[in-house]
Formats: C-alpha cells, structure tokens, sequence
C-alpha cells in the first residue's frame, strides 16, 4: 500500500519538495504534517475534496471543522460572489457586520455584544484581555489538554507531559498566568481556593481537543458556580461547538451561561475571522468613547481583517442556515452512523478500541478498553496518546483508500455528508484497520 501512496500521489510529493524550499517543514501550520508527506488539495465540493493528483476523499477534516455546511455550499459561494465585485476590505464600518452581530446575539442570549476578530486565537487572547482588565486579577485557569488556539496565554498545558512547556519563545511569566489543572470540579475547585488571583476559567466545553477527552457530568454547572462564588469570569471558547452542537453552541445545550464566549469557524461560513461575544457591561471596556479606570478604550483592540466584509457576508448567510437546526441534526445523525459502523467493525475484527463522540464528531482510540464500547474509565493521558506511529499509521490507511481524517484519530461530519459516503467510510475504515492488525500496528482483543 505504502508504494501504492506514494505513485498515485506523485504531484503531492513533487509539490511538497517545492514547497520545502519555500515554507518551512513545507507547511504553514504543524497540524498539516502528515505521513510520508501531505496532500495538496486542488479542489472540494460537499464533503469531498480531490488532490493535485485526481485522487478523491471524503473528508472529515472539513477545514478543521469550520465547514459544516460542506465544501463549496452554493449559498455560501452566492454570498461570497456577491459581496466580492463591492469590495474586499474597507477598514470601515459595515451594515454588514451589524446583521451578523445581531444574529449572533439572537442565537446566544449570553452575547449581548459582540466584537469581530481576525481568528479564534485572537478571540481568546482579547477574551483573556477583557477578563483580566474587568476583574484587576491576573492568572487564568486552564485545563489539561483543552487547545484556545496558537496564542502565548493558552500554550502551556496543550500536550503532554502538560506541566512542560512545549515549545521554545514564550516568557516563563506568561507560562506562569495559566493556572493549569485536570478536568474535575474538585480539582478546578482547589486550583481557585489556592489562587485568589484568577481572573477567569476557560474552557472547551466539548472537552478537550473538540472532546477527544469529554468533561465529567455537571462539569460546566459546577465551574459557573465556581466561578461566581469566587468573582472570576467564565469563558466557554466555542470555536468548535459554537453552531455546531447546536445553533446556540454548547451552551443552549447545557443551559449553562458563560461571561464570554470565543467564536471562530461556522462564524464566518468557513472564511476568515473569530468574534468574542459577552454581557454589554463587560464589553463596554472595548468601546473607546467610555473610560474606564483612566484609559479609553479600557482594553485596546484593533485588527485590519476584523469583520471583513467577506467573512461578514458569509457568515450572516451561514448563521442563517444554521439558526433552522437542520444542517445540525443532519451532521449529528451522520456522525452517530459512522461511529456505529466502525465500532461494528472493530468488534467484528475484534481489535481492541472504541470509536465515540458527542455531537457531530467521531474519535477513534485504539487500545483495550475497560467498557466494550465506551471509553469509560480511561484517563485523559491515555485518551491523548495513541502512539504517532499507530496514530499515522491509521491517518495514512484512510487516506490511501479516500478517506481524510481531521487530525490526531479523529473527524467531523458536515450537513454534506450523506449516508452512502458513511458506508463507504465504514466499508474503508474495516479494511483499514484489519490492515493495521495484520501488521501489528493495533492490538486484538
Ligand atoms: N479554540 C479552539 C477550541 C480551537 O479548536 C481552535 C482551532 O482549532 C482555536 C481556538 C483557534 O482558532 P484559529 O485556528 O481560528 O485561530
């Protein structure tokens, strides 16, 4: 199979070599890495996506999960079409971003404001801005392994070992503000009592990494009730769920309401652009013409790509289709059937894992489980650590046979995917990995 990849992708190789030259590691973002080398995509349409070469996938990358309309959407590329001959890029206000705000706040009652950003990392890195400029307080408390994007404030923590930074060029003290502990009420409980200087908690509420590892029952209750009791903001950063677990993001789901919420992703239909969402009074410090402890505006933002009209216009399109709940019960249905595809074939092969997932995800973990089915009783560390060459292994027999992961063991499903590209993806991931146990790479039961 291995020289089969490498001959029926021969331009992705090619263009890889070139790319090297140029781009360092020929990337432009390490999660794009991939083993022997990467794809180059020349075009997708739904949930397909065709490489230089002509080979085709069903993708479950989806532009990492910005995409749940699918590739190409018609009325997405109508917004875009549209918008486009008007012009790009003002850098001037819009009535644009006006109609995309108001639907924001529409679907998120805990959004009364909303301020346009260039990326989900920026959001958070304002979000942690606002926190720490509204509560004088300085640290905030994170959770092992939950990723808020690329940013100084929220790098420490993201991979294992967790306690260790993970990468070079981040001053200690900025390492120093994140509070950092495992998922659990009791732990997050005593990391408060211990640092009275917590000015807000920020998590994933999918879980970390778009709940490879989920939260306990009650988890996002019991952290507002934490929260308050000890005067730090709640953040709930719904790059991932926000639209996606349901119009309201995560959320309306629980009932639970943070202080501030970070959007990316199906914000912008799949364009650029992230926003920070949150109650009039917090968000009054970003507004120029008031003052807040000497300074206006309170908390300092700008951003030349900030609620472009691009993005504007097709987000409000998106947020349009996404308002009904349909292209949500569709992505979550298809994601339900995939999940109890693979695990029929995992127990069929008898193959020790589990594929699992809320919403419209599916993970895979390869390794003995304590509960036939679930992933119940097993430790975020171990959740996290598939091997890279098992995890490689896996990405590349998928993809060998047409089929694109997201990153890590894991995928989307979009309102795009049907259920013959399901099956197929079923049929494809049953041969997969009876490959891989032939070869030793996964263990039987
Ligand atoms: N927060 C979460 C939960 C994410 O998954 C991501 C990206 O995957 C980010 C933040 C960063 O968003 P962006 O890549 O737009 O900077």
């Amino acid at each position: 199979m291995s020289d089969d990849f490498e001959r029926t992708r021969a331009g992705s190789k090619e263009l890889f070599e070139k790319a090297g030259l140029r781009l360092p590691g020929g990337l432009n973002g390490e999660l794009r890495a991939a083993d022997p080398f990467p794809l180059f995509i020349d075009r997708a349409e739904g949930a397909r996506k065709w490489d230089v070469d002509g080979n085709e996938y069903i993708d479950y990358s989806m532009g990492s999960a910005a995409l749940m309309l699918g590739h190409a959407h018609p009325a997405i590329v109508d917004a875009i079409v549209r918008q486009a001959p008007r012009g790009t890029l003002y850098s001037a206000l819009t009535a644009l971003e006006v109609e995309w705000a108001s639907l924001i706040s529409e679907l998120y009652p805990s959004a009364s404001q909303i301020r346009f950003t260039g990326s989900g990392t920026e959001a958070n890195i304002l979000a942690f801005r606002l926190a720490r400029a509204a509560t004088g307080r300085e640290k905030i408390l994170r959770f092992e392994g939950h990723f808020h994007g690329w940013g100084d404030d929220t790098s420490v923590g993201i991979k294992l070992p967790f306690d260790e930074p993970h990468t070079h060029g981040i001053l200690p003290a900025v390492d120093a503000a994140s509070v950092l502990c495992p998922a659990d009420a009791t732990s997050a409980a005593a990391a408060l009592a211990a640092n009275p200087n917590i000015a807000a908690i920020v998590l994933e509420p999918s879980g970390a990494s778009w709940g490879t590892v989920p939260i306990p029952e009650n988890f996002l209750e019991d952290l507002r009730r934490l929260a308050d009791e000890r005067g730090a903001l709640l953040i709930f950063d719904e790059v991932i769920t926000g639209f996606r677990w349901s119009p309201g993001g995560a959320q309306a789901l629980s009932g639970v309401t943070p202080d501030i919420t970070t959007l990316a992703k199906n914000l912008t239909g799949g364009l650029p652009g992230g926003a920070v969402a949150g109650g009039s009074e917090l968000m009054r410090l970003l507004d120029p013409a008031v003052e807040y402890k000497g300074k206006r505006a309170g908390v300092f933002h700008r951003g030349t790509f900030n609620a472009n009209p691009l993005s504007a216009a097709a987000g409000i399109t998106a947020l349009g289709i996404f308002k009904t709940g349909e292209p949500q019960r569709r992505a979550d249905a298809m994601a339900a059937r995939l999940r109890e595809g693979m695990n029929r074939a995992l127990l069929r092969r008898e193959i020790a894992g589990v594929a699992y997932g809320p919403s419209s995800t599916c993970h895979i973990y390869l390794g003995p489980v304590q509960r036939p089915g679930t992933i119940d009783g097993l430790a975020a560390a171990e959740l996290k650590s598939i091997s890279p060459k098992t995890v490689a292994a896996l990405q590349r027999a998928l993809r060998v046979r047409g089929v694109d992961l997201m990153s890590y063991t894991g995928g989307v499903t979009s309102a795009a995917h049907t259920e013959a590209d399901i099956d197929k993806t079923i049929e494809v991931f049953d041969e997969a990995v009876g490959e891989l146990a032939e070869s030793g790479v996964v263990e039987r039961l």
